[in-house]
């Protein structure tokens, strides 16, 4: 599956607020967003656009959508999907970027961003129920076991981002033990600790609802 691979920082600049793609230089100094927080280009800083209405829309579908490693299509995709099942389509929407598998790997403190948790995913290094799974965009279940697989236990990647996110919190909808790598999801996530990020996701409903 297609993904973007050009540079990151210049989303969040676009976006104006830190979307976390570098891990720990995200909380340094060294962040962009810390340093110069204006949009990217040429005329980024003599822009000061007051957005409304499609303009906000917009926004904030691309920073959801930036902020799990969605492009376009795959994001329409699982709108849709959102959108057929019972309930609030926007809760419905969050809660199934949070089970992704990357995200539940990020949220489980075994890598320090999406884009890394994504390609700890494809690697391999990751099972569920006693399965590896290499798809990034794997939907987990309340009752799913997943952890590191043996194999990759010592993965000085995985070992790392996990002595780095010892403080993270890990959301009530997941049970994590650090020192095996070992997980089980053990609810479904609600709305009010989905993201990290300050979002509306009323807006993306009506954007894809015109
Ligand atoms: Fe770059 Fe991370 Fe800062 Fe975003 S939050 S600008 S990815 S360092």
């Amino acid at each position: 599956m297609a993904r973007y691979i050009g540079p990151v920082c210049r989303l969040c600049r676009r976006e104006g607020m830190k979307l976390f793609f570098k891990g720990e230089r995200c909380h340094s100094e060294k962040c962009a967003i810390e340093k110069r927080n204006i949009i990217p280009g040429q005329h980024g800083k003599d822009r000061k656009p007051k957005i409304v209405g499609y303009g906000l829309q917009l926004r904030e579908k691309q920073k959801v959508k930036r902020f799990y490693g969605l492009l376009e299509a795959q994001f329409r995709n699982l709108f849709e999907k959102a959108s057929q099942k019972k309930g609030i389509t926007g809760e419905n929407l969050l809660g199934m970027l949070e089970r992704r598998l990357d995200n539940v790997i990020y949220r489980m403190g075994l890598g320090t961003s999406h884009p890394q948790c994504r390609q700890i995913v494809r690697h391999g290094h990751i099972q569920v129920n006693g399965r590896k799974v290499n798809i990034p965009s794997y939907q987990v279940k309340p009752g799913d076991a997943v952890e590191v697989r043996e194999a990759s236990r010592n993965n000085p990647t995985i070992l790392a981002a996990r002595d780095a996110t010892a403080h993270a919190p890990v959301p009530n909808w997941l049970e994590v033990d650090r020192e095996t790598l070992k997980g089980r999801v053990i609810g479904m996530p609600k709305r009010e600790e989905l993201v990290q990020i300050q979002l509306n996701e009323r807006l993306i409903v009506e954007l894809y609802s015109k």
